[in-house]
């Protein structure tokens, strides 16, 4: 008999969370802090969303999404998860950039991009100055006028060598464009200049495990395979509940970590929403996909430091369609030393490239393979210049294309960092169309990555916790 993923489920939460991204199950946790009864429900075998891991045979483990965030990880992690989480939490100093207009070795602080920026690049100090000040000072209420490539013109005009520089991590990051709003790119750049690029010491599979811990300790009812096909609304347009693997279950509020377009489209149907909204939503644009290729280096075998993250290019200039080509021209390589699973002596290579979903959807089967292959080939004909003799060191190679995160995720064409910017507004104006939904999860580009995703995670708590508590019993 097939297992019952569900047993034991009650029939009524005050609040159902869907979706186990990172802002998923920040809601979850902070929400049953909170002291309210919650339910994750998770279509996945494993919680985390994108911030996910998968293992191979001879003890290969390859994380997907763990490359670098911006050290307010830290705080928010000790806030809203535990200590011993955010302790975990450590610098990355190797950032490398490799391409035909510079090679530079940086730390991917302000300081040092400062001193590139004088050094290499010529830049007057002044402007560099006036810059990172503009970059700071951006923020959510600012005018969404201006794009990335007039800010850059102001105050770099015609040099696409600086361009490239300063943008093309964060287009790696999160697939912004020259012509997204400069926020995006303001908000996202000075967190990352603030204190250098982060990651978690253990990986993602234990920061899940870690996650599950506080979730047990907190009281939250989680389902792995649990696929949620309905969000049920009242008459009074109000949320009643969700139907999860064919079983109805009640609720008071729902927070949405599904796609902001399928649950609105898919989750609760156009026909519940005014002829705007539904306007708003069919015409926010995802964000682009991503292909990457995982490379376990045999037991015993070592590779030497390269840096931790090399930004590599064999393109003359910054060009994001480039950057998304399936004629691959940029990688950027994630080297994984035993120093991030302290105890083991694995090293493992990831080559993350962005890319367009109906490049590889409209692919026939053999087409499809075929691809993949050859995308594991030029990976490592490229690695070899930075790793003498690879493939004499390669144990498991293998990749995953947009359909993969599409498959595992849900989300609409693969889309790795969430929608543009629009989707950010729809996502807030969600709980004024239908009492009691919420949504939180990578929209508008900053509220997308590790980061991001958590931090989203947290405010819509909030705005739940007020919805369910309108007058606290302290007040
Ligand atoms: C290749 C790649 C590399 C990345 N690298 C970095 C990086 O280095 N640093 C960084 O900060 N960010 C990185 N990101 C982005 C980051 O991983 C994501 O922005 C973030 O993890 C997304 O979190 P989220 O909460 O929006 O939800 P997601 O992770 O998108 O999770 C949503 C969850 O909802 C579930 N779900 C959807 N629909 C349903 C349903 N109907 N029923 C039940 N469950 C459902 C999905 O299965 C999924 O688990 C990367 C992303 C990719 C793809």
């Amino acid at each position: 008999m097939a297992k019952d993923f569900l047993k034991d489920v009650k029939d009524e939460y005050d609040v159902i969370v869907i979706g186990s991204g990172l802002a998923g199950l920040t809601s979850a946790n902070v929400l049953a802090k909170a002291g309210h009864s919650v339910l994750l429900l998770e279509h996945h075998y494993q919680l985390g969303g994108l911030a996910t891991w998968f293992k191979r045979k001879n003890g290969h483990i390859f994380d997907i999404s763990l490359h670098g965030f911006p050290v307010g990880m830290i705080k928010s992690c000790r806030k809203y998860w535990s200590k011993e989480i955010a302790d975990s939490i450590v610098p990355l100093k190797g950032i490398r950039f490799e391409n035909p207009q510079f090679s530079i070795k940086t730390t991917f602080t302000r300081e040092d991009f400062t001193n590139h920026l004088i050094e290499k690049f010529k830049i007057d100090p002044k402007t560099i100055e006036d810059f990172f000040a503009t970059a700071r000072k951006m923020n959510f209420f600012d005018d969404q006028g201006m794009t990335n490539r007039e800010l850059f013109e102001k105050f770099f005009p015609g040099r696409d060598d600086v361009v490239r520089f300063l943008m093309e991590p964060i287009t790696y990051a999160n697939g912004s464009t020259l012509d997204d709003p400069a926020i995006t790119y303001g908000i996202v750049f000075s967190n990352f200049m603030h204190k250098g690029v982060y990651t978690f010491q253990g990986g993602t599979d234990k920061l899940i495990s870690m996650m599950k811990g506080e979730l047990d300790k907190n009281g939250v009812d989680y389902r792995i395979r649990s696929l949620v096909e309905k969000i049920e609304i009242s008459d009074d347009k109000k949320v009643t509940g969700v139907v999860v693997n064919g079983r109805r279950i009640g609720c008071k509020t729902i927070v949405s970590n599904s796609n902001i377009k399928s649950t609105i489209l898919n989750l609760v149907g156009e026909e519940h929403f005014d002829a705007d909204f539904v306007e708003d939503t069919k015409a926010i644009r995802l964000n682009n996909s991503s292909c990457q290729v995982y490379i376990g280096i045999k037991p015993g075998e070592k590779i030497d430091y390269c840096g931790d993250l090399l930004f590599h290019s064999e393109h003359n200039g910054f060009d994001s369609d480039a950057m998304l080509s399936m004629k691959v021209s940029s990688r950027t390589f994630s080297f994984y030393y035993p120093s991030t699973r302290p105890g083991s002596d694995r090293y493992v290579v990831v080559s993350s490239t962005n890319a367009n979903y109906e490049d590889w959807a409209s692919l026939s089967e053999e087409e499809y393979e075929a691809a993949k292959k050859d995308l594991c080939e030029t990976t490592l004909d490229c690695l070899e210049q930075y790793v003498p003799g690879i493939r004499e060191k390669v144990d498991h190679i293998e990749a995953s294309t947009p359909c993969t995160f599409k498959h595992y995720t849900r989300h609409l064409k693969g889309s790795s960092f969430g929608t543009k910017f629009e989707g950010l507004k729809v996502s807030k104006e969600l709980p004024e169309k239908i009492g009691g939904l919420f949504h939180a999860g990578s929209v508008g580009i900053i509220m997308s990555g590790w980061l991001g995703a958590l931090n989203y995670g947290v405010i819509v708590s909030n705005d739940v916790d007020k919805y369910l508590t309108p007058f606290p019993v302290n007040a």
